[in-house]
């Protein structure tokens, strides 16, 4: 494969799996986004604030103890202890100026994410002096949610009960596999026994709401491993169980190997066996008394556990964007910021917009997108679409929904449209049906 091929992504996953990104986490593609629109965010912060509006707050710690081989995130694994306090402080000067925006006056943020990255790599000492100087900038008093990711091998009972103590209520564990041979094999920092550890600290400690990520189809998985894997979750009985069905975006470490070797096809499991796993996983949760509430998660009691960021972000809430290579959303206009830490930093002291590239939308790519993201919860609701964009689904998708239907995908009840199982496993590849033609060639 030499460097001049471009290898477009197979939207069908029907095969083995090809380099490329297959889940859709927004709309329009990235492709689109751009250097002229950021303007865009500059003057949305200037216009009048739209009172209550629900709000978010995203805040991205880019290091990691080691860069996992299918990582294809914006990750630092060699930055010190001053390195890392001159980015926390940036990204305070960062909410400062967000804070004194018109847009965002008389507004505190509903929920809380500290993704990345791995959040939990921060000491003790550095998240309580984080958040205290966050929280004193723009009040967490409002927030539903605080959720927190976290690698079981960064947390010690101490951390643990600092997470705890500046309100977290999600704590997000990345356990992906139990077994240290395939943790090593997909250069995981974690191995098992810190897994079991962790989860025990958290749950004596009183988390409201405790998640754990699986990946289904890692470097070397088996039906025999995999099944043990979930056998093992099911026992830790968390509140909230993520699958991923595994992907391989171009800048991994693994593309990387694919590349020098010539191959076209990753050397993970193909797709249908992916969805099988997540397929087994979730009737092996349902009959230990979870639900699926999405394509990739099941929760123990839905009434009690909630998934505030998901849920608010998918229904078009503003969230601002915190830190290296962060994703916003402000007003109608996407925006991502510069993706390099020092660039990062050296913005935010010249008191320079930090934002790299914008997309400001028009009301039908809001109505797309709010509805794509909405599929993956397995269901819409067309009354929901009419009172907020005025548009009647079934009109404008009855060929699509017709199709879905003939295939047993689809079943319409009264104002409810409801993927089956099988549908919704490979969901991210049908959502393509509902992008305006203009996004179809790329992205
Ligand atoms: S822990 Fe997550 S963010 Fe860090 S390298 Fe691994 S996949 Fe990437």
């Amino acid at each position: 494969m030499s460097e001049g091929v471009i290898i477009k992504t197979d939207r069908e996953t029907k095969d083995d799996t090809k380099a490329g990104s297959y889940f859709v986490s927004n709309y329009p593609p990235f492709a689109f986004w751009n250097e002229a629109d950021v303007a865009c965010v500059e003057s949305m912060l200037n216009s009048p604030s739209p009172g209550n509006a629900p709000l978010g707050l995203y805040y991205h710690v880019p290091f990691c103890r080691k860069r996992c081989h299918f990582c294809y995130f914006r990750v630092y694994t060699d930055k010190n202890t001053g390195e890392v306090r001159r980015y926390l402080e940036s990204t305070l000067k960062e909410l400062r100026q967000y804070s004194k925006s018109p847009y965002l006056k008389g507004r505190l943020p509903k929920f809380v994410y500290f993704g990345g990255g791995t959040p939990s790599y921060l000491s003790a000492k550095d998240l309580l002096s984080l958040t205290d100087e966050m929280k004193s900038i723009l009040s967490w008093d409002e927030a539903e949610e605080v959720t927190f990711e976290c690698e079981p091998g960064t947390l010690t009972e101490k951390k643990l009960q600092v997470i705890k103590d500046i309100g977290v209520t999600r704590l997000s564990l990345g356990i992906e596999n139990f077994d240290d041979h395939i943790l090593e094999t997909n250069g995981r920092a974690h191995r098992s026994g810190e897994v079991f550890r962790a989860y025990e600290f958290a749950r004596g400690l009183g988390f409201d709401n405790i998640n754990v990520d699986l990946i289904s189809g890692m470097l070397e998985e088996t039906d025999e491993n995999w099944s043990s894997c979930v056998d093992q979750v099911v026992d830790l009985s968390p509140d909230c169980v993520t699958i991923y069905q595994m992907e391989v975006p171009f800048n991994t470490t693994i593309f990387k190997s694919m590349k020098e070797e010539g191959r076209l096809s990753a050397p993970v499991a193909d797709w249908e066996t992916k969805r099988r796993w997540v397929k087994e996983a979730f009737a092996r949760l349902e009959s230990a008394g979870y639900t699926v509430t999405s394509a990739y998660t099941a929760v123990k009691e839905p009434e009690k556990t909630k998934f505030v960021y998901r849920d608010r972000l998918w229904a078009g809430a503003d969230m601002v964007a915190l830190g290296v290579a962060s994703f916003g959303h402000l007003g109608g206009i996407h925006y991502q910021n510069l993706t390099h830490i020092d660039q990062y930093c050296d913005s935010v002291d010249k008191a320079e917009s930090v934002v790299r590239r914008a997309l400001l939308t028009s009301d039908d790519e809001r109505f797309v997108r709010e509805m794509i993201l909405q599929w993956k919860l397995g269901r819409v609701y067309p009354s929901y679409f009419l009172k907020k964009f005025g548009i009647d689904l079934l009109e404008r998708y009855g060929h699509v929904f017709e199709e879905w239907k003939v295939a047993g995908d689809l079943e319409v009840g009264e104002d409810e449209l409801r993927l089956s199982r099988d549908a919704l496993l490979r969901v991210d590849s049908m959502l393509y049906h509902f992008f305006l033609s203009k996004h179809l060639d790329e992205g």
